[in-house]
């Protein structure tokens, strides 16, 4: 395949959220296993609703998945290329003023629905002469334009739905320019999919009759055809649609709970396939694990348990050079062999903090036999330790005091780290030490 260019086409009316990022990590893995680029489009031609502050939201987010686009454009820096396609959409006869009000309309579709008729617009605005559009002007109307339809079935070849048509003689023609002259979302985006070459629209499949409807808008421009791919869209565990109103599983409030990106990602395009949802190390192994012809139709039901127990699956097995920069912003000056010792007992990031206090100090340890710790404390090796010091230290104490199983390990696991629960200790004590393993087997905050 010739070098690809996908895109996303966020509007920025609000937040990015995890039904939004199915769709985005199809399109950026597509681009990394292919070794194509990514456009960052914002499709922004809602004057009255987008807004700049969404626009950077949506830059920061995408940067937290790792997705990083090539390029970036925006729609409403493009508005003279609209018109200039619009023209000639005018001259070829497929763009046509209609000057119904939004309740003349409304009015309509009721008739037509009590009749049993489909609500499909009556294009009663193509039989209006010019002087019946120059009466309506006169009266101080303005003309939003429709798209006119070939009523004819288009058909292609979905990436991930194989063979895909619609009927666009069911369809109404689609309001491309409204009244005050702004544009709707299908023009600007044949245009732009068209101007910058886009080769593959991977989108939801609520986008499947659009694609109908732009096929014909591309044909009619003369363009060459992108590859179109619809995927399923992710629904809540009970099965209904998630939506922007659902703030805590937007990016933001993800981010804000501590998830890992790499979960978010994995579980967005993972969810309800054939393979295993499972953690991965970097978006290209993700990459390697995507093929959309794979993609599967089974519902894609996102259940923020499953995030949450993949995020510290993902976790467990990163390894240091992919997270000690965070560490550090954490403001825990890790090093390599303490994460691998604590990455495994950790839900979020965030409880480093806690097994750093544990290997730092100080820490009030928990000592429940002085006598048992006392006589542990006089047979522990000198340093330097190794991985093999707590073996070895652990027979000692077994054969100075006689304990053996829970009885032995449980009294100086409390005695190191305060806790009943944690790392295994054979990586902790090299990373504490000898002395504070001896203030706190003697009961002393070290
Ligand atoms: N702005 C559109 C949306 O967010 C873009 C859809 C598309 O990918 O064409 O739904």
């Amino acid at each position: 395949m010739t070098s690809p260019l996908v895109r996303t086409a966020p509007s920025p009316t609000g937040f990015l959220h995890i039904g939004n990022v199915r769709s985005i990590m199809f399109n950026w893995l597509f681009a990394r296993r292919y070794s194509g680029r990514f456009l960052l489009r914002y499709d922004d031609t809602d004057l009255a609703r987008s807004k700049p502050e969404f626009a950077d939201a949506i830059a920061e987010d995408l940067a937290w998945l790792g997705v990083v686009p090539d390029f970036v454009i925006k729609q409403s820096d493009r508005l003279a290329i609209y018109d200039a396609a619009a023209a000639r959409l005018r001259e070829a006869g497929r763009l046509y003023p209609c000057y119904e009000t939004a309740d003349e309309l409304d009015r309509r579709r009721k008739r037509q629905l009590a009749r049993g008729l489909p609500p499909v617009y009556d294009r009663a605005a193509l039989k209006l002469t010019a002087e019946d559009r120059a009466q309506l002007e006169a009266e101080g109307r303005k003309p939003h334009w429709r798209f006119l339809l070939e009523p004819r079935v288009v058909a292609w070849n979905d990436l991930i739905r194989g063979e895909a048509h619609v009927d666009c003689a069911s369809l109404s023609d689609q309001v491309l320019i409204r009244e005050d002259g702004s544009y709707l979302y299908h023009l600007p985006s044949v245009v732009d999919d068209a101007e910058t070459g886009v080769t593959h629209v991977i989108r939801g499949e609520d986008h499947v009759t659009n694609t109908a409807v732009q096929i014909q808008i591309f044909e009619a421009l003369g363009a060459a055809l992108p590859f179109f791919g619809h995927h399923n869209l992710l629904t809540t565990a009970s099965g209904e649609g998630l939506s922007k109103r659902l703030g805590h599983l937007s990016l933001r409030g993800l981010r804000e709970s501590g998830v890992e990106a790499l979960a978010v990602a994995a579980l967005a395009v993972l969810v309800g396939s054939s393979d295993a949802v499972r953690p991965v190390a970097s978006l290209d192994e993700l990459a390697g694990l995507v093929e959309l012809a794979h993609v599967s139709r089974a519902p894609a039901k996102f259940d923020e348990h499953e995030l949450e127990a993949l995020s510290a699956r993902t976790l467990h097995q990163l390894p240091y050079d992919a997270v000690a920069e965070r560490l550090a912003v954490l403001g825990v000056p890790a090093t390599e062999p303490f994460w691998l010792a604590v990455r495994g007992n950790l839900g979020k990031l965030d409880d480093v903090k806690a097994w750093w206090q544990v290997v730092e100090g100080p820490l009030h340890p928990v000592v429940t036999d002085p006598a048992f710790a006392a006589a542990a404390a006089s047979v522990l090796p000198a340093e330097p330790f190794d991985a093999t010091s707590w073996k070895s230290w652990t027979q000692a104490v077994a054969a100075a005091t006689g304990a053996k199983g829970k009885a032995l390990f449980m009294p100086l696991r409390l005695a190191l780290t305060g806790l009943e629960h944690g790392p295994e200790l054979a990586a902790l004590l090299p990373l504490i030490g000898r002395e504070k393993a001896l203030k706190r087997l003697a009961g002393e905050t070290a």
